[in-house]
């Protein structure tokens, strides 16, 4: 919430309230983390411009280049950075790559950073993220365009041009060797930040999503024919500028798929998105014959903390609910927001016991749960003790299809309210 409220205040309001930085916001390993990458690539970055050579006519020419791209780039995708990046709280991937990898393969190490600047000034302008996430991002980026850039060094001449048939051969495995120390160095460094804000650290909340690398991974291809045309025939470099602004589009798509199975205000599947992953469930476990259980989950008396602290407060205990059915669960369990302030789980391959277990572990977790909030005058409150009831049926010994599956447990959660509220039920 604290974050929607910066976004809207817009960067100038941030830069001059220190006392809402968002650095403030995060743990302080986090911070030293993120202060200790910025430190390496100040000292990387002063190293490696003093020892590098002055550019020649040519560089200035490949730089202006890759500049006035990347600048078309920017500005002709503006309003649907400024989309995506509303939609998206955690890792973001931009595709300016498709101008920066390029100038770290062919341009001398102070134009590649310069470029880069470049690139992340005008970003800035767009991102309107914490100042510290994007000074981190800037640094991590910063790092492994040097790293990438002394793997190539270290290979020897990558020029692209006049090639043979075993020179061109060794120049692609050069190149895309680059492409994976510039990827792999990122990730290493953003992934190890998110490590560390998770208490629970999965390989999608620290490395990203699968959409996410994909993208990243093609814009970074992209970034080689770029170098290549780059050195070989540069009036062609429209065509990336086509590809990258039209590539944007497609990256809002993919965004809006993903946008159409989540439920917003708690980021679980909704109904659509649940329900799909479910059915596949559903099919592998009549296929391979194992159980399948599913789980309702619905909060007692919700309507009496609107009612009392006001609908931000509901919406926030919302929020730590999710976390909380996120945390007491595997990986592979399938979690959606049924509606309201319920809850719908899928396990696969439980049977009746596991099932009754993760649910008691469900309840307590949630009856654990400490929410800081406020009421209805915008107070501070904490809204702790809440109990929940939870209806489970499993698939074969309750039913045998999803909807009958989500009967059974609906009816079960109806007989746990009858029963007094905060308790498990199984299905008849
Ligand atoms: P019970 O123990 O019988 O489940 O009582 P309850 O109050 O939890 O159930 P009821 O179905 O009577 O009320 C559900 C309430 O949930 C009503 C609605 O205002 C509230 N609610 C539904 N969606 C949201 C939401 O997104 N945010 C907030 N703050 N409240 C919501
Ligand atoms: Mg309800
Ligand atoms: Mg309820």
């Amino acid at each position: 919430m604290n974050d929607q409220r910066e976004e809207r205040q817009g960067y100038l309001g941030i830069i001059v309230h220190p006392r809402r930085w968002a650095v403030w916001k995060q743990p302080w390993r986090m911070t030293g983390y993120a202060i200790g990458w910025e430190l390496v690539a100040a000292g990387a970055i002063i190293v490696a411009v003093v020892g590098s050579p002055a550019p020649h006519g040519l560089d200035w020419f490949r730089f202006a280049s890759l500049a006035i791209c990347a600048t078309v780039h920017i500005q002709l995708s503006r309003r649907q950075e400024e989309r995506r990046r509303s939609r998206q709280s955690t890792v973001h991937i931009d595709l300016t790559a498709i101008w920066v990898f390029p100038a770290v393969l062919v341009l001398p190490v102070q134009l590649a950073l310069l470029v880069i600047l470049i690139v992340r000034v005008q970003r800035w302008f767009t991102a309107r993220r914490p100042l510290n996430r994007f000074i981190f991002s800037t640094a991590s980026l910063s790092c492994a365009a040097l790293l990438t850039h002394i793997t190539i060094e270290a290979f020897g001449d990558l020029s692209m041009v006049e090639l043979t048939g075993a020179n061109s051969l060794r120049q692609f495995l050069v190149l895309a060797l680059g492409g994976l120390v510039y990827l792999g160095t990122q990730v290493g460094i953003i992934g190890g930040f998110f490590a560390l804000g998770n208490q629970s650290p999965t390989a999608r909340t620290v490395l990203g999503s699968r959409e996410d690398n994909e993208l990243e991974a093609v814009t970074v291809a992209l970034g080689m024919v770029t170098a290549i045309l780059l050195a070989n025939f540069p009036a062609a470099l429209v065509i990336m500028i086509v590809v990258s602004v039209v590539g944007n589009r497609i990256a809002e798509v993919r965004q809006l798929q993903v946008d159409v199975r989540t439920d917003p205000k708690t980021g679980l599947l909704n109904m659509r998105g649940w329900r799909e992953v479910a059915e596949r469930e559903m099919n592998r476990a009549s296929r391979d014959d194992v159980p399948c259980a599913l789980l309702m989950v619905d909060l007692d008396h919700f309507k009496s903390i609107n009612d009392t602290w006001g609908h931000p407060a509901g919406d926030d205990v919302l929020e730590y609910v999710s976390h909380a059915l996120r945390s007491a669960t595997r990986p592979s369990d399938v979690i959606g927001r049924f509606g309201g302030e319920e809850f719908v789980l899928l396990l696969p391959d439980a049977d009746v016991e596991e099932a009754a277990t993760a649910a008691e572990r469900i309840r307590q977790t949630i009856s654990e749960l400490h929410v800081p909030t406020t009421d209805k005058r915008g107070g501070p409150v904490a809204i702790s003790n809440r109990t929940t009831s939870i209806g489970v049926a499993v698939y074969p010994v309750h039913a045998a299809t999803l909807d009958s599956l989500l009967q059974g447990a609906d009816a079960a959660v109806y007989e746990a309210k009858e029963g007094g509220r905060n308790q498990v039920r199984l299905a008849a």
